[in-house]
């Protein structure tokens, strides 16, 4: 275990921060695509939060929906951000009308025929983006962007259902939109590198802070945060509480962890009534309809301060699914069964060719989902424990899970003593 000083960890995040905006492959000085208006389809939770992006750097925003109701909804939750902003004294009363002013609503695709930018944010749905992105190859102006907010779905595929799949990308905003950072630019296939020239220079504009990244399950941030719910279950399963899991990951420097997030996000995603799916933990708790912190109870019970409280309702729930006696674990080695196969997941991404870099994967993490900054990101922090004491933990899931198989690279590392923030695979392929 190497310890950086806050100096040393401050640079590489700073320097990882620029590097992040470099796209080697691009032609040097190319034009970008004018973007001088946006449309946004869906005026959900991220559509009316992207929109706000737009509106605030001054670029008029066109907000479709399928109802009269769910526009004024969606417009109504911006207008309060605005308002609450503003009566912070962030900014005056005229600029909310300012901002409010940049937007239009509208019940018609067809009416965004003439904006530079689309940004899809409908259900997730790949039968719904295939109707709405049909329909955008049918109206919209030639050399327009068509993005999609997709959060997992194949943005190929989603390409595909256009005669123009160089003009498609995926915009990957994270919630609340309005306030988080990153924004992952997912490359498919065919995108255009002047879309991509475009949409990089695009999240400046907007104050993001940007990652290239390919198209594969749930692209670089999705991914790694799947791979770490996922041995987070599994401790479950061994008889280890999801307070305990949550703690030691707080313990860490995350202001969340696994089972906090589930709650606060809601634990109905993905779930009707009835189902079974592969969670019956999260089945059983939304059957009691403890669907996370908007019910008043999840994998936590809320006091009336609104704060998470340890749950014998779901101990029950647990023990009487998985049969699992009680035990505990360290919070080391929840770390080490968390966090490194995290770590493993992204040596996998830059070997597939799904990031740029190394370093783009903790701008993704540190910006994204807040990895503890004094840890640099997973990379670099993979850096502090080495590669050795992460294959050592991998070899133990891999021979549980092969989903959790050491990568090649990891080995590799392991045995020269490489680090984890110098592995170069060549950069982004599509
Ligand atoms: P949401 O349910 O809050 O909003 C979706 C909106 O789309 C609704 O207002 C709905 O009326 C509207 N809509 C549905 N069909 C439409 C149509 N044919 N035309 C116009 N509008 C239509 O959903 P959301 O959470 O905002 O998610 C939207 C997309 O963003 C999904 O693809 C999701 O995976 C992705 N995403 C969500 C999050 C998140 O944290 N919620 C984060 C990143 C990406």
């Amino acid at each position: 275990m190497t310890n950086p000083t806050e100096t040393e960890i401050g640079a590489y995040i700073a320097e990882a921060g620029a590097k992040a905006w470099d796209v080697p492959g691009l032609p040097e000085g190319i034009a970008h695509r004018p973007v001088k208006s946006v449309g946004i389809i869906g005026a959900g939770t991220m559509g009316g939060g992207i929109a706000m992006n737009f509106a605030t750097a001054g670029i008029p925003v066109t907000i479709v929906d399928t109802s009269q109701d769910g526009l004024d909804r969606g417009l109504k939750v911006v207008r309060g951000n605005y308002q609450r902003s503003s009566d912070k004294g962030r900014f005056p009363q005229d600029e909310v009308e300012a901002r409010m002013d940049r937007f239009t609503g509208t019940l018609a695709i067809a009416n965004l025929a003439d904006c530079d930018l689309i940004i899809e944010a409908v259900f997730e749905n790949m039968e719904l983006k295939r109707k709405i992105f049909t329909e955008l190859d049918r109206v919209m102006k030639p050399g327009a962007i068509l993005a999609t907010n997709t959060s997992a779905l194949d943005i190929d595929e989603i390409a595909g259902m256009t005669k123009r799949p160089e003009d498609v990308i995926g915009l990957h905003f994270f919630s609340p939109a309005n306030v988080m950072k990153l924004l992952e630019i997912v490359r498919a296939k065919h995108t255009a590198d002047d879309v991509v020239a475009t949409c990089m220079a695009l999240a400046k504009d907007i104050n993001k802070v940007a990652a290239l990244v390919g198209v594969c399950p749930g692209f670089v941030g999705n991914r790694i945060l799947f791979a770490r719910q996922k041995q987070a279950n599994k401790l479950v399963y061994q008889g280890v509480m999801p307070w305990d899991v949550d703690a030691a990951l707080n313990a860490f420097g995350f202001k969340m962890g696994p089972f906090q997030m589930s709650d606060l996000a809601g634990l109905d995603i993905g779930w009707s009534k009835g189902a079974t799916t592969d969670n019956p933990i999260r089945d059983a708790l939304c059957e009691l309809d403890r669907r996370g912190q908007k019910t008043g109870a999840g994998f936590y019970d809320y006091d009336e301060n609104r704060r998470p409280v340890p749950s014998d309702v779901t101990a029950g729930i647990i023990r009487d699914i998985t049969g699992a006696e009680p035990s505990t674990m360290s919070p080391d080695e929840i770390i080490e069964v968390c966090i490194y196969p995290m770590i493993n997941e992204a040596v996998k991404i830059l070997e597939e060719n799904k990031a740029q870099r190394p370093s783009d994967v903790d701008v993704v993490w540190l910006n994204g989902y807040g990895f503890p900054p004094d840890k640099g990101g997973p990379m670099f922090y993979g850096d502090m424990v080495g590669a050795q004491a992460v294959l050592d933990v991998m070899e133990r899931l891999g021979a549980e899970d092969a989903e959790f198989a050491p990568a090649e690279t990891l080995r590799k590392l392991a045995a020269s003593g490489g680090k984890f923030t110098d592995i170069d695979t060549g950069g982004l392929k599509v």
